[in-house]
Parts: structure tokens; sequence; C-alpha cells
């Protein structure tokens, strides 16, 4: 009976779309695409360049329509087709890529690449084309106030407190391609091993909070997270 499967929280990072083309900050030496994420990830970049921000989102909007969901997002997509317990995907990824492959209970803590915010009426709407520094908001008629949705560095992630209540119920916790370097994410492992959950990192290398995780799958996760999914489903 559901009530007696474990609670299942996963945590994704741009490692599990890095096989599908999209790249990763950090394994480009700390930059995101060729840029310093000062230049184009911190609202202060935005207020300094605004161009410069929107082109890059532009671009990462873009690449979107060129890249497809990997055997890893469409492994989370058919475990949580087939699993009756409780399970939340929450993604630091801004890709729509886990969406694509069919994940349903799915957040997106540091916002969407297909979204967009005012932030002169607040109104968050769906951008699939490029917005540029002077369109006018939909919901205000005001222009200047566009910006992507996107949680940029020293800004609040989104359904925290979604997110905590789930990890403090949870009895297994996954975290999948992610370097555990940026917090509050990479706390999230600590919150769960607390309520008692088993946790488990799937990374091609050890990241920053690995110590902190019961097991540990080190390669692509295209190739360990099917595998090691089939088996939980048979397992639990
Ligand atoms: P990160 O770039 O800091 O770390 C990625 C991790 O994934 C690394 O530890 C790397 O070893 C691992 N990895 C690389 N390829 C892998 C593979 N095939 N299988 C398994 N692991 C693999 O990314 P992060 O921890 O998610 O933090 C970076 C921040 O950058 C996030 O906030 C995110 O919003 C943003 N970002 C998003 C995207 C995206 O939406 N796809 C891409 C780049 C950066
Ligand atoms: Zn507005």
């Amino acid at each position: 009976m559901a009530k007696d499967l474990p609670s299942i929280v996963v945590l994704t990072g741009a490692g599990i779309s890095a096989e599908s083309g999209v790249k990763t900050f950090r394994d480009a030496g700390g930059l995101w695409e060729g840029h310093r994420v000062e230049d184009v990830a911190t609202p202060e970049a935005f207020v300094r360049n605004p161009l410069v921000v929107q082109d890059f989102y532009n671009q990462r909007r873009q690449q979107l329509t060129t890249v497809e969901p990997n055997a890893a997002h469409i492994a989370l997509a058919d475990f949580e087709g087939s699993y009756a317990g409780e399970f939340l995907l929450v993604t630091q990824n801004v890709d729509n890529l886990h969406e694509r492959a069919g994940s349903r209970k799915l957040l997106h803590m540091h916002g969407e690449l297909l979204n967009k915010y005012c932030t002169l009426c607040f109104e968050v709407s769906e951008q699939t084309g490029d917005l540029g520094i002077d369109d006018c908001c939909v919901q205000c008629g005001q222009s200047g106030g566009l910006r992507p949705d996107i949680v940029w560095f020293g800004e609040m992630p989104k359904y925290m407190d979604t997110i905590y209540d789930a990890l403090a119920r949870c009895k297994l916790f996954l975290s999948i391609g992610t370097s555990g370097n940026v917090y509050p994410a990479a706390g999230f492992v600590q919150v769960a091993a607390e309520a008692g959950a088993q946790t488990i990192e799937i990374n091609l290398d050890p990241g920053g909070s690995s110590r902190l995780f019961s097991q540990h799958i080190h390669g692509k996760a295209g190739e360990c997270l099917p595998a090691y999914l089939k088996n939980l489903l048979v397992k639990v």
C-alpha cells in the first residue's frame, strides 16, 4: 500500500542534462557557456548590463529547441509513473528537459528559462522566444520591467517551504548530477539525513557535500540512473 512505501525526494543539477548537450558550470572551469557567473547570473549584473544578461538567457532559451531529454530524465519520469508512494523531484536546472521527459511532480527551485517575470507588477508568464529589454509586460503594460524568471546568485530560491517539508518526511534522498556547491540545495542531504533518510549521490565525481551521503554511485547519470531506479522499483 502507498502509505507503506518510502517517501522519496530527488534533487537534480546541471549534470543530469550534460548528456543532452547542455553544459554544466563547473565542468567548464567555473564558467557557464563561457560566461562568468558574476556577469550573467546576479541581480547586479542585470542592473549593470541588461542587454548582455538578456542575450545570455535568450541563447539558453534557443538552445532548448536543439536538445532532447536523455536516458536519465526519462528514467526518472518512468519511475515516477510506476511508483505508488510519495515522490517529489526538485531541480536546480532551468532547462525544461524533466517536463519534456514526462516528470509531473517537479519543482524548479532556481526558476525556468521558459518563464519571464515582471519586476513592476510581479507577474510570471511564459516566454518561449527572445526577451527584449524594452518589451512590454502583458499584465501591466509597462516596459523595462521584464527579466528572466531565474533565481540568480544572492536571490531566494523558490518553493523552499514545500521542499523542506518533503525532506523532513522522506526516507530516501537521491542527488543526481550536482556539484554540491550551491546552497541551499547543497544542504538538502543534511536535512534528509537528520530525518532518517537513506541518502544517495549519483555524480561523475564526489561533489562538495559527498561525505554527507550514505551511498555513492560515481558515473554518468544516463548510464547509472536507469539501472539504479529499475532495481529500486523491485526493492521497495
Ligand atoms: P554544476 O555545474 O555546479 O555541477 C554539475 C555536476 O554534475 C558536477 O559535479 C559534475 O561532475 C556532474 N556531472 C557532469 N556530467 C555528468 C553526468 N553525465 N552524469 C552525472 N553527473 C555529471 O551544477 P549544479 O550543481 O546544478 O549547480 C549549478 C547551478 O547552475 C544551478 O543553480 C543551475 O541552476 C545552474 N545551471 C543550470 C543548467 C541547466 O539548467 N541545465 C546548466 C548549467 C548551470
Ligand atoms: Zn508587469
